[in-house]
């Protein structure tokens, strides 16, 4: 059942408050009438949700709007959520920021507590463009906390038992005064993780902590095909679980985030590679049969007479091969004519006598090249 009561007395702030003064005093009042606080009274567990209610009312400027020109009608209902049907901890969930999580919003109270998966790791390999073209095996060495293997992750000293948790007494729970001594919170005993069993004396190798920094190598296959910031998942080579009151947890995953190296000729275009060849007037111009490099050696291409500058050739399936079919790409050859930057006396003789003889009609861009600039002209 929604309040009928104004909310501005419900939060008991004037209607000229201003949002920081509405959120104190609804912090002020949760903290007062929280059930954790007030075990078995109704009344408080009432005015406890009419505070969220009249807190989400508003904290909404939109809502409050509504509500200052006409009341509870106003808000037609939709105040919102039913905070009836609600626990205290869900509504404080809710309203987690005004709280900044103090009261663990959301997470299960009462030491339930869960195995505890181990942490992800991640690491990073760098392969070069050879790589990827056949696949590599790479030695990926990283430092991870790994289970202390003098107590097989316990952290009490071998050959003693584990006694009743000092911390908790054994209960796996522990209460907790939570601001000021204004709340009692209940939560999974730190010291056991919930076991509700420590050992006296702790683990000489580790300290009791049941895991220590280990220098760990391993082979990691890196597919053919892989692209540079894909990563390789390794199932259950991340950190192991914590021990809790139910066993180890299991372990984590390392992703190994491959970085590919720039190579020094081709660039990539997803299972393409593009290889920028510079050739020479006299050899775009009479055709000529060039040695090509690849990944896998060198390559005969013939080009045509009257090649042109940025002309594409095409070497099929000398690409990379595709991570999922394992087709292969090509390699896609772009024709950059060079100009000589110096010509000997021969040369430039050779050069002069050929320019005379030069039909300019027979250049392919010459004549569009002529009418664009008298247009731009005018
Ligand atoms: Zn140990
Ligand atoms: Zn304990």
């Amino acid at each position: 059942m929604a309040t009928t009561r104004d909310y501005y007395e419900v939060l008991q702030v004037e209607r000229t408050a201003s949002g920081d003064e509405i959120k104190r005093s609804y912090r002020k009042l949760a903290m007062r009438y929280h059930p954790d606080r007030n075990p078995d009274d109704q009344e408080a567990e009432a005015k406890f949700r009419e505070a969220a209610e009249a807190y989400e009312v508003l904290s909404d400027e939109g809502k409050r709007r509504k509500y200052d020109q006409f009341g509870h009608a106003g808000l037609n209902g939709q105040a919102g959520h039913d905070f009836s049907h609600m626990n205290a901890q869900d509504i404080f969930s809710m309203f987690d920021d005004i709280f900044g999580g103090a009261f663990g919003g959301g997470r299960s109270r009462g030491g339930r507590s869960r195995q505890a998966r181990g942490y992800d790791l991640e690491t990073v390999t760098t392969i070069t463009l050879k790589d990827v073209l056949t696949g590599v095996e790479q030695d990926i060495e990283f430092t991870r906390q790994d289970t202390c293997t003098t107590c097989s992750g316990t952290g009490g000293k071998p050959g003693t038992e584990p006694t009743a948790c000092v911390t908790c007494g054994g209960a796996g729970q522990v209460q907790q005064q939570g601001f000021g001594g204004m709340f009692r919170m209940v939560q999974t005993c730190p010291a056991c993780a919930g076991a509700g069993k420590s050992y006296r004396e702790k683990c000489a190798d580790c300290g009791g902590d049941g895991r220590k920094p280990k220098q760990v190598k391993l082979g990691v296959k890196v597919p053919a095909g892989i692209h540079d910031g894909q990563a390789i998942r390794v199932p259950g080579e991340g950190e192991p679980g914590r021990h809790t009151a139910a066993g180890a947890g299991p372990r984590g995953d390392l992703h190994v985030v491959v970085r590919v190296q720039q190579h020094d000729l081709f660039t990539r275009e997803d299972d393409h590679l593009v290889l920028r060849m510079p050739i020479s007037f006299g050899q775009a111009a009479l055709g000529a049969t060039l040695s090509i490099p690849t990944l896998e050696g060198d390559h005969e291409l013939t080009i045509k007479p009257g090649t042109q500058h940025g002309d594409l050739f095409r070497i099929k399936s000398a690409g990379l091969p595709n991570l999922r079919s394992g087709r292969r790409g090509d390699l896609i050859v772009a024709v950059l004519l060079e100009v000589p930057k110096k010509l000997n006396a021969k040369q430039k003789e050779l050069l002069r006598a050929y320019t005379e003889t030069e039909e300019h009609q027979d250049m392919p861009t010459h004549k569009g090249f002529w009418e664009k600039i008298k247009d731009y002209i005018g």
